[in-house]
């Protein structure tokens, strides 16, 4: 195997995390039997998130670095925080964190060919996306142009006037979408207290820039955050998913996916 981002031929660890490993952690030594739990189906524990062949292990160290710092001056303030919580962006390790969390989702959602009905065009911009994030994430280059990254802290959220569920605050998943309505195609991805969104088509939002990932920002945890329409709508789509048992992968498919990720992605 490859790895993904710097394309070493000789893979010496073949399994990384698609979604970092330090929220799984969490989840676990938070839960109050030390194991996370599909709700469907509690005599089933899952262990661990989903691994795939993916990076080598001089990427994962460098990653990993990122990922230390987010989660010890960010993701573990936020979720032990019981008032507002603001953070500035001023830091580096936020927007290589950022990026290198849409950069695997997108990778993974595009080498397990999840991504269908695009037009030639939205599959180009796609493939900019992708080369952006990993120039990025290789220090090739300074920034990441259009393809912004955003964290919106959910874990005061209220949906409807209620307190989203604490079910959901704790869930992960990942998801691509495109609305011709607006115009914007983003990679989804919800990690427990947050989510974590990356431009891939179109234009964003303007209600998006309060969350976006940049120097001179501070992004704040809000009760009542102005979140744009069409995220509003992933984020139902994915309570209803969640509720439904549909985000809580079992063993089983996580052998299937890994079976099928590594037929599809030997591109
Ligand atoms: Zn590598």
């Amino acid at each position: 195997m490859i790895c993904k981002l710097c394309g070493n031929p000789n893979m010496d660890k073949p399994e990384s995390h698609i979604v970092s490993k330090f929220f799984f952690d969490w989840l676990k030594r938070t839960s109050p039997t030390g194991f996370l739990r599909e709700p469907q189906n509690s005599n089933k524990r899952l262990q661990d998130g989903l691994k795939l062949e993916f990076l080598c292990s001089n990427c994962e160290k460098v990653m990993g670095k990122w990922e230390k710092s987010f989660s010890e001056k960010i993701f573990k303030p936020l979720s032990n925080c019981n008032a507002t919580f603001s953070f500035k962006c001023d830091d580096e390790y936020i927007l290589k964190f950022g990026v290198s969390i849409v950069w695997r989702a997108l990778e993974y959602n595009y080498g397990m060919n999840l991504i269908s009905d695009m037009t030639e065009e939205e599959l180009n911009d796609m493939q900019k996306a992708l080369e952006t994030w990993k120039d990025y994430l290789l220090d090739n280059s300074q920034g990441i142009g259009k393809n912004h990254v955003y964290i919106i802290p959910v874990k005061q959220f209220l949906d409807n006037g209620q307190p989203i569920s604490i079910a959901y605050n704790r869930s992960v998943g990942i998801d691509f979408k495109v609305f011709d309505d607006q115009y914007w195609g983003f990679v989804f991805v919800k990690v427990p207290n947050m989510i974590i969104i990356g431009d891939v088509i179109g234009d964003p939002d303007s209600n998006m820039k309060k969350y976006q990932i940049y120097k001179q920002n501070t992004i704040k945890d809000e009760v009542l955050p102005i979140i744009p329409e069409v995220v509003v709508r992933v984020i139902n789509n994915s309570i209803a998913h969640f509720e439904k048992g549909a985000e809580n992968i079992s063993q089983h498919q996580i052998e299937k996916i890994r079976y099928t990720y590594n037929k599809t992605s030997n591109k």
